[in-house]
């Protein structure tokens, strides 16, 4: 039988760190310690009071049922009073909150309540995929918004096209951003809500990075700005805060319609998040909080490590205010992929090329906090002897 995959499929965009993860087989093979500064995934463990939270409600069989489609009303009020504590945000359980099986999973759902055939969605180039890929599998096309250096890789909403406007339905945004680790004022999310109220457009906003701020900065949430729970919601995970990517949770909150629209779609495909895994959650927002101050602290130490040192071997790179990447310009003479490539085959360095993350991303790497000290030392004396 002939095996035939949907166009949905077929028109993924094309994969493009085939050549690098040959490249590192290759230096694999030859037995080079490789250093990964390529994926975005904690190193440090879950703490353990949310282990324990976890240990104790999956004994408890009440947990082992098919849970709330939407999530648990416990872990929804968990929410709502992290929001109303955090942000100064009051937001109604019921209706505008909706537990996700990880963030990840309702962006990528979001589309298949607002898109249809043909419908335009906005997402920034360089950006984290999910958008655009959740925007395709619904039928629907991306207009990307460049994010350059000389706006503060803010999109300039001004520049999208009159008939973009007209068309898009939907946009994305992530501050603090990954990749490029920009943070956005209250100023720019004021200007996200004029332009979506003018031109009828749904804001997400992606969260997942409020809380890994340094130097005492405190990230807003885009729900604080006037007029924004009328237009948009903003979708949080407790992966990066907490160390969870493998438990899969995480939430959004809005505007109720969003968010009801956005669990009517989940209704008809997941069954929700484990249950013992929202009662850890709830442990995780609800209990002592010192442990986003010491892991802020070491990832503070670990930035201070790797953006000097770069910049004192004759880099060029922006200390990040948030998020647990530095976005590196390439030196003149190479690509992002060449200089990718550069790293790994001379100095056994994993760093994912900007392009990856969309076109407006050539020109810089992306490199990772997620590896300890005396690694990243080892970066930069790996980078230091092999020249660029
Ligand atoms: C890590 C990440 C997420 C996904 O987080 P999960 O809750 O683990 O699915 C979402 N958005 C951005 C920008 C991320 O970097």
């Amino acid at each position: 039988m002939k095996i035939e995959k949907s166009d949905r499929i077929n028109s993924l965009p094309p994969y493009l760190f085939k050549e690098i993860d040959r490249q590192k087989e290759e230096i694999r093979k030859r037995g080079v310690d490789i250093i990964n500064l390529g994926v975005g995934d904690p190193d440090m463990p879950t703490p353990s009071h949310i282990i324990e939270a976890l240990n104790k409600a999956a004994h408890d069989p009440a947990n082992h049922r098919y849970p709330s489609y939407t999530g648990m009303v416990d872990f929804n009020e968990a929410v709502s009073r992290w929001y109303k504590r955090r942000f100064n945000v009051d937001l109604d359980p019921a209706s505008e909150v909706v537990t996700l099986i990880g963030s990840k999973e309702g962006i990528a759902h979001i589309p298949l309540a607002f898109i249809n055939n043909g419908d335009v969605a906005l997402a920034t180039s360089p950006g984290y995929p999910v958008y655009d890929i959740g925007v395709k599998f619904a039928g629907g096309q991306t207009y990307f918004m460049d994010l350059l250096k000389e706006n503060n890789f803010l999109p300039d909403l001004g520049a999208v096209p009159e008939d973009i406007v007209k068309k898009a339905k939907m946009m994305f945004i992530n501050y603090p951003n990954n990749p490029t680790a920009a943070v956005a004022d209250s100023e720019f999310f004021k200007t996200v809500v004029e332009f979506a109220q003018a031109n009828n457009i749904i804001v997400c906003h992606d969260a997942a990075y409020t809380e890994l701020a340094f130097d005492g900065y405190r990230p807003e949430s885009f729900l604080e700005t006037d007029g924004a729970k009328d237009v948009g919601i903003e979708f949080h995970s407790l992966s990066k805060t907490y160390n969870m990517t493998g438990w899969r949770i995480g939430f959004a909150v809005g505007r109720a319609e969003i968010i009801q629209a956005l669990g009517q779609v989940k209704s008809n495909i997941d069954s929700g998040a484990f249950q013992a895994v929202q009662i850890a959650g709830i442990a995780a927002i609800e209990e002592d909080q010192t442990c986003i101050n010491e892991m802020n602290a070491e990832y503070t130490k670990r930035r201070d490590i790797l953006v000097d040192g770069l910049c004192s071997i004759g880099l060029s790179v922006e200390k990040p205010k948030a998020t647990f990447y530095t976005w590196v310009e390439v030196p003149k003479g190479y690509t992002s992929s060449e200089f990718a490539s550069h790293l790994l085959l001379k100095a056994g360095i994993v760093a994912t090329p900007g392009n990856g993350f969309g076109a407006a991303g050539e020109g810089y790497i992306r490199m990772v906090l997620t590896v300890g000290q005396e690694r990243l030392k080892e970066v930069i004396e790996r980078i230091r002897k092999v020249g660029f």
